[in-house]
């Protein structure tokens, strides 16, 4: 059997005591490990990546550890090769079957959360390399002899370096191929990954977030297992202090993850990354490319790439050397995972610092009541950060009851909101709606026979989304064409909209506004990270004046002339079976207030 491999890990060792037969977990959902035969000569570790025949199929799976059945080796099927992957390493092997336990999922099923097929499918493009051979050529001409003298600092090199650091063409080195001088090499291609350039602004911050951006770098610099709350008002710079986290563990030579709730939607924290670190992180999310994804599963599990951005999924990813894991907005509902392995991130998260042995960071200016919880009873470090940033000053914020203001039938901008609006406008400034409601109207009713239009599939009220012309169920996602009839009694012309959605308020505001350039932004409009991306930057050029969204616009945005925010039915979200609403309708207002009044002009 052959050593351990230098790609290896130090906590890999080659199974000796059951060289023949090994025990697979499969990435498909199923928990018991399943026995193959080794075939001689294959090198196979506890943790390889393996393929194998499932029935009249191919399957992977990971080799989770030496076989104890004692069938007749004939009896099993043979593994048919390794991956060319990096093993998966034990601590991610515990993880695998720890969090199956918590979340009462098959082994098998959180183990394909690692195994991204598609990343693994999408085998990593290999380069033409040379090297030197002992054949030297018979006519010894001046080009070939730079050739040859250029291998004396490197062995392997490509024919674009040779010819670079020789000043030849490539046709002299293809002679020397040919003559057998020269041998080529297919290796993977490098890494892409560049590291980030780490450069301190502790100098640069305020006491409050100086003594955070302290105790975060004494986390990662300790080396160990903690959790920190990073509690901080909106616009408290809370990016800013765990930036110099992630300074700290670039330049002590660990991997660091970023949890964003959207990562497809936040370009500005990006762009910000990249003007901070001179560089791109990775980024890891449903919408990259398979080249893009493989290249990055095996970069972090290579350990040549330093830092990764992503949504929930990233957890997942087989990092060699993970130092730090951070979590942004960890309160957004958005890290939970509804479907397949039911899980939240930000918990996973911290299991999956406990198995690194590596510091979690949650970030919010409204933390969840169980991390708060957490904080009170002493289990979490908790850093807070009481005021935005300079010359910024929290949102004034007032509130309207619309009972004393008798507004006109299907009107929803209260006088005070309306007269903001215009002062604003009139300022240069910018205004935001925010109304937690997609579509049209939520309810549509028959003015006949008072019948409510509902989903025949779950009995929800169908919500008009006139911009499409369809009736669509919020729940089980059920759409059908907008009809002037109704089905119950027949009657046409009696259907009635009720109550408003962004679409409807965005009319209202159209009427009052009409030189106004209104932006709707909600999940049905930022189907993109394109489209996304150029309406952030019709907000940051000032192109938008009104932007009306659901909260999608809550989310973590800076733009400096946003001044005024209007929540259009505050209490809205109070409403429901949801036993977090109140919690949420909190996080939420409390949220995209936050986006008003971040920079020099103050907010309302
Ligand atoms: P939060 O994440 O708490 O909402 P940010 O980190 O986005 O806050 O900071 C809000 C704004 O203030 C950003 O534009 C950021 O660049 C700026 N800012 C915060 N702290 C500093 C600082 N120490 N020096 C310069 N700019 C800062
Ligand atoms: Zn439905």
């Amino acid at each position: 059997m052959e050593s351990i491999d230098a790609t290896s890990h130090n906590t890999t060792r080659v199974i000796r005591s059951c060289e023949d037969r090994v025990a697979v977990l499969l990435a498909i959902p199923v928990d018991d490990l399943y026995e193959y035969s080794v075939p001689q000569g294959l090198s196979v570790k506890e943790g390889s990546i393996v393929s194998i025949p499932l029935g009249n199929r191919k399957s992977i799976g990971v080799v989770w550890g030496p076989s104890d059945n004692n069938l007749p080796i004939e009896k099993l099927r043979p593994i048919e090769k390794i991956l060319d992957f990096p093993i998966i390493k034990k601590n991610l092997r515990d993880l695998v079957d720890w969090a199956a336990s918590y979340t009462l999922s098959k082994r098998g099923a959180v183990l394909k959360m690692i195994l991204n097929t598609s990343a693994l499918k999408n085998s990593q493009k290999r380069q033409k390399f040379y090297k030197l051979t002992n054949k030297t050529p018979e006519r010894m001409t001046k080009a070939r002899k730079q050739v040859i003298e250029s291998f004396t600092l490197e062995k392997l090199q490509s024919a674009s370096e040779i010819s670079r650091i020789s000043g030849t063409s490539i046709a002299v080195i293809n002679g020397l191929e040919k003559l057998g001088c020269l041998e080529a090499v297919m290796l993977p291609k490098p890494q892409l990954f560049e590291i980030p350039k780490p450069s301190t602004n502790l100098q640069n911050l305020s006491n409050s977030q100086r003594k955070a951006a302290e105790n975060l770098i004494k986390s990662v610099q300790e080396n160990s297992f903690s959790v920190t709350l990073l509690e901080g008002v909106t616009g408290s710079g809370k990016t800013e202090v765990y930036f110099e986290a992630l300074v700290s563990a670039i330049t002590s030579g660990k991997q660091s993850l970023i949890l964003l709730p959207e990562i497809a939607l936040s370009t500005q924290w990006l762009t910000r990354f990249e003007e901070r670190f001179g560089v791109k992180p990775g980024v890891w999310h449903s919408d990259i490319s398979p080249h893009h994804r493989s290249a990055t599963w095996r970069a972090a599990a290579e350990g040549t790439i330093s830092i990764i951005v992503g949504a929930r999924s990233a957890l997942w990813l087989p990092f060699s050397d993970l130092g730090l894991i951070i979590v942004d907005e960890e309160h957004d509902p958005g890290f939970k995972q509804e479907e397949g392995v039911i899980y939240h991130a930000r918990d996973m998260a911290v299991a999956r610092g406990k198995i690194e042995s590596a510091p979690v960071v949650l970030v919010s200016a409204t933390p969840s009541l169980e991390t708060l919880r957490n904080v009170k009873n002493g289990r979490y470090n908790y850093c807070y950060i009481p005021d935005r940033f300079g010359q910024a000053k929290m949102p004034q914020i007032e509130a309207i009851d619309m009972r004393q203001l008798n507004l006109p039938n299907n009107t929803w901008l209260s006088t005070p909101l309306r007269e903001a609006i215009k002062k604003t406008l009139n300022n240069g400034c910018q205004a935001a709606l925010f109304l937690n409601r997609r579509g049209y109207a939520p309810l549509t009713i028959c003015r006949a026979c008072g019948y409510r239009l509902e989903c025949p599939n779950c009995s929800a009220w169908l919500v008009e989304h006139r911009s499409k012309n369809t009736l669509n169920c919020h729940h089980c996602g059920y759409i059908e064409l907008r009809q002037n009839k109704c089905k119950k009694c027949g009657e046409t012309g009696k259907l009635s909209p009720c109550g408003p959605g962004v679409e409807r308020l965005a009319e209202e505001v159209k009427s009052l506004f009409p030189d106004a350039k209104i932006d709707i932004a909600t999940s049905d409009t930022m189907v993109s990270p394109k489209i996304a991306e150029n309406l952030i930057n019709s907000i940051e050029s000032l192109q938008t004046n009104i932007i009306i969204g659901t909260q999608v616009i809550a989310k973590g945005h800076h733009f400096p002339m946003l001044t005024l925010i209007g929540v259009v039915d505050a209490d809205l979200g109070l409403i429901g079976t949801d036993l977090r609403a109140a919690e949420h309708t909190y996080q939420l207002l409390n949220q995209v207030s936050g986006r008003a009044g971040r920079a020099k002009h103050s907010g309302h």
